[in-house]
């Protein structure tokens, strides 16, 4: 392949207990009562986390004294102990300096950390008279719910960390934005001590995933989806099993999906499931991108290789490119896009490929697979709802196959614009029930209407798709949607859209990592 990157072909192992990097998994514990808490201490240790933070604060009944020995004891994992106050995004309203006593009394019954916040840490550092336990660790912690501040005044922060005595420096801020995480990288990279620097909330996910590639000291990883103790943790399976993260190394390329939303996203199962087992040195993000522009200019580095491109952004990635090839181009979208070793990025769009395949495949099936060499498109009347991405790669695929073309979109104007560029016919959506100037048509939704959670709408009645033998749709979530069922139902082949996503799928692999992409197990984990 063009692209090859042969040198991140690792000899790595698959399978559990390999280990590539030294950053922990934390799972943040919250529970009412001491015994709640030892049932998450296990769990957590049953999950694979490497640390445990006990938030004692979160404690209905507590009594220092007989339970933090407990805890102690019990625990199976290393500790921090966290006793977070309401002014820093606790639960803790007492007085600092009970607050105190109990975190030196965590600390002499063999905590291995604590934390302090940096607003307490001097007050705490007097309080001790310098009697610390040489075996703890202390955090000193700083958190901003509202940004992330620019570059200097984070190093300024890790400053009056450091000076505050902290073992292990910690910062989380918040993301307003995708590229707020380059700044934090930034920091982590070059820290000369200890450091768990972590940006909040969904825009900020590569900070937890990516700190063994930046230098992270810890990630946080929940026992169960939504149980964060800060907005926008993953959990620890995912951390472990859906982003490899104990594979990742400072070289690791890094790939990932752009889109918003993004989260439903199945991508990064798919390549991380492959890229673990053929053994490549890369990693797959959600990326929940606000502004295509500013994020390929932030993220400008060779370490961020490849990404696919969603909705809604494939057209303004396709304006970021260096390079656009030319189906791309006519298309007017790109859903992949390569960082070529030369620095440059180059679009293409694998959209068409999967789904116009997929198509003849299931018309092949209605004709006995006896077309001769012409393609089963040639001559019918292709119907595309959506005049997006995936509707311009449609109509161009079903074009460029000899279909006769109609366009059916929620914007007119957008429909027109479509089908003068490929010599169709406009529709606006509303004509779509009564759109019938012949039988035996085949339809393509392109647009998101019946994806989860919405899965109740379809784009078209059911009396309509009686005109159509096929119908396809590039929704994917659920894999049978409403359309494809009252279609199926009205006797028409039905195509899915994991096929259009397995086969456009396939094309990206090939091009992110060089290598041919494992077909079979790419289809045994979407049929999972
Ligand atoms: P896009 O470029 O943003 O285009 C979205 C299209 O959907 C536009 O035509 C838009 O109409 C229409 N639309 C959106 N919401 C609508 C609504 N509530 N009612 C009516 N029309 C609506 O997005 P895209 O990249 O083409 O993706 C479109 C869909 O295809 C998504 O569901 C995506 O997940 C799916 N897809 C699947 C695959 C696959 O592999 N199966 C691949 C690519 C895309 P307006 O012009 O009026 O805004």
């Amino acid at each position: 392949m063009e692209f090859a990157v042969e040198s991140s072909l690792k000899t790595m192992k698959s399978g559990e207990g390999v280990r590539r990097n030294q950053t922990l998994i934390c799972a943040p514990l919250m529970s009412d009562t001491v015994d709640q808490m030892v049932d998450l201490m296990l769990k957590a240790k049953s999950k694979g986390a490497d640390i445990v933070e006990i938030r004692l604060d979160h404690l209905k009944i507590f009594n220092p004294y007989t339970d933090i020995e407990k805890l102690i004891k019990v625990c199976p994992l290393p500790t921090l102990f966290t006793y977070r106050p309401i002014w820093e995004g606790g639960q803790y309203d007492g007085d600092e300096k009970s607050r105190f006593e109990t975190l030196q009394l965590a600390m002499e019954l063999g905590a291995d950390h604590i934390d302090i916040e940096l607003k307490a840490a001097h007050e705490f550092n007097d309080f001790l008279h310098g009697n610390k336990p040489g075996k703890c660790k202390v955090i000193v912690s700083s958190h901003n719910y509202d940004s992330t501040p620019p570059v200097e005044d984070l190093g300024n922060l890790v400053a009056s960390i450091q000076a505050a005595g902290a073992d292990i420096v910690k910062f989380a801020t918040a993301a307003l934005d995708i590229t707020d995480v380059a700044r934090v990288f930034q920091i982590a990279v070059h820290s000369q001590v200890p450091i768990i620097a972590m940006v909040m909330g969904e825009r900020g996910l590569m900070s937890r995933v990516l700190c063994p590639k930046f230098g992270g000291y810890l990630t946080f990883g929940t026992l169960e989806a939504g149980k964060v103790s800060a907005p926008g943790q993953p959990t620890i399976e995912e951390l472990v099993n859906l982003y490899n993260f104990r594979l990742l190394e400072p070289d690791t390329k890094v790939f990932g999906v752009l889109g918003n939303p993004v989260s439903h996203s199945k991508s990064p199962k798919l390549y991380n499931e492959a890229f673990k087992s053929v053994g490549f040195n890369g990693v797959y993000l959600h990326l929940l991108v606000d502004d295509v522009p500013k994020f390929f200019a932030t993220y400008s580095s060779m370490d961020f290789s490849g990404f696919s491109v969603t909705i809604p952004h494939k057209e303004a990635a396709l304006a970021c490119c260096d390079e656009v090839d030319p189906v791309a181009k006519s298309i007017g979208a790109v859903n992949c896009v390569i960082r070529r070793p030369d620095g440059k990025l180059v679009g293409c769009n694998t959209d068409y490929v999967g789904a116009i395949s997929a198509i003849e495949d299931g018309l092949l099936g209605l004709h006995n697979g006896s077309m001769g060499n012409s393609s089963p498109l040639a001559g019918k009347l292709f119907v595309v709802i959506g005049a997006g991405g995936a509707g311009k790669a449609l109509a161009y695929g079903a074009k460029e196959k000899g279909a006769r073309i109609a366009i059916a979109n929620r914007t007119y104007d957008r429909a027109r614009e479509l089908a003068d560029l490929v010599g169709g016919q406009a529709l606006s959506l509303a004509e779509l029930d009564s759109f019938c100037p012949e039988k035996g048509m085949i339809l393509a939704n392109t647009t998101s209407i019946g994806m989860h959670p919405k899965v109740n709408e379809t784009p078209v009645s059911k009396e309509a798709l009686a005109n159509y033998m096929l119908v396809f749709d590039a929704v994917y979530t659920p894999k049978i949607t409403r359309l494809l069922r009252e279609a199926a139902e009205s006797g028409a082949k039905i195509v899915p859209g994991v096929d259009m996503f397995i086969g456009q799928a396939y094309e990206q692999y090939e091009r992110f990592t060089g290598f041919p992409a494992p077909k079979d197990q790419f289809k045994k984990i979407m049929e999972n």
